[in-house]
């Protein structure tokens, strides 16, 4: 849906809640207490009183939803924001389309990467895939040298120490070499830097993608993606000639392209995952400018649902969804 078809469909909170509770409980609400289906008229606030349990409800009450102050008319617009816009949305973007503040706008961002991150955790990759890794540089202004021209170093190295702090926070370690740059323990014969957080993908031929940001890129590392995401018997894997993917064979059907001598042989390439790491860094670069290594993973997952549902037109309605799910807290 677009932008006017929401606000078409959507222009009372109460049609915004009826459209949420037919997908949270279809024709009648159900208590999300006591699960009793006895339930009183609406009250004047949206709210439905349980005859079972004495309680009084709304149809976030238990959700992923549940506290928000914000009005759902509100979510909804965001959702639609977020998933009409294919390169993403900066919180700035939010605040300014939806007239709220800059903090919620951020909460909000980050609320609905958590909903797409639930999409993303069924995903099984079949057939011919390819698999690569890629760099994303965390906060590449500051840190890269050819950028920082004319900033004195005094001014660079507070920085970039606050950057290796951040980097040993999410359990990344590396050695700062005197008189070079820091250089990261995770592929040093790559010649990467410290400022760049390894990203694993594997993409499927035609299909869905999966991404991971990861913390070292060995064949171990690679491997437990693998497992965790393709059906070995029935795939054969494209990578390059880095030697984590060496004895790929062990575990899968693995065809290894030398980016050297060719970069695509019958046919058999890693273009469509370079395609996505494209998409991935025009996003980043574009949209959020900075992203923290904390929060890096839930915009991957973003680009990940996106790319996935790209074909799709109910990324909307997968969103609502998703936030009408029942927390399991009892
Ligand atoms: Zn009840």
């Amino acid at each position: 849906m677009n932008l006017i078809e929401i606000s078409e469909k959507f222009n009372s909170d109460l049609s915004c809640i009826e459209f949420a509770e037919k997908i949270r409980w279809g024709k009648k609400p159900i208590c999300p207490y006591c699960g009793s289906k006895n339930i009183g008229a609406r009250n004047k606030d949206y709210r439905w009183h349980c005859k079972g349990c004495d309680k009084t409800f709304s149809v976030t009450t238990n959700t992923h939803l549940h506290n928000t102050r914000l009005p759902l008319k509100t979510w909804l617009y965001a959702f639609a924001v977020v998933t009409d816009a294919k390169k993403g949305v900066s919180a700035k973007q939010l605040e300014r389309n939806l007239g709220i503040h800059y903090e919620t706008a951020w909460t909000i961002g980050h609320k609905i990467r958590e909903l797409m991150i639930m999409e993303n955790k069924d995903i099984e990759l079949t057939g011919l895939l390819e698999m690569d890794e890629t760099y994303i540089g965390g906060k590449p202004r500051k840190f890269n040298s050819g950028d920082t021209k004319g900033i004195p170093s005094k001014v660079v190295i507070p920085e970039l120490d606050d950057r290796i702090k951040e980097l040993k926070e999410v359990g990344i370690s590396f050695k700062r070499g005197r008189g070079n740059s820091a250089k990261s323990d995770l592929d040093p014969k790559r010649g990467r830097g410290t400022n760049k957080i390894p990203v694993a993908g594997i993409v499927q031929r035609n299909g869905d993608v999966i991404a991971e940001v990861m913390h070292g890129i060995t064949y171990a590392d690679l491997k437990r993606l693998v497992n965790k995401y393709v059906d070995k018997d029935e795939s054969v894997m494209v990578t390059d000639e880095y030697k984590g993917y060496n004895k790929f064979n062990n575990i899968i059907e693995h065809i290894q392209i030398d980016h050297q001598r060719m970069y695509s042989y019958k046919g058999v390439n890693t273009n469509s995952i370079e395609s996505f790491w494209a998409i991935v860094k025009r996003g980043i670069i574009g949209q959020y400018h900075q992203v923290s290594i904390k929060h890096l993973p839930n915009y991957i997952a973003e680009f990940v649902f996106k790319y996935n549902n790209r074909n799709i037109d109910d990324m909307f309605e997968t969103l609502v969804k998703n936030s009408m799910q029942s927390l399991k807290t009892n």
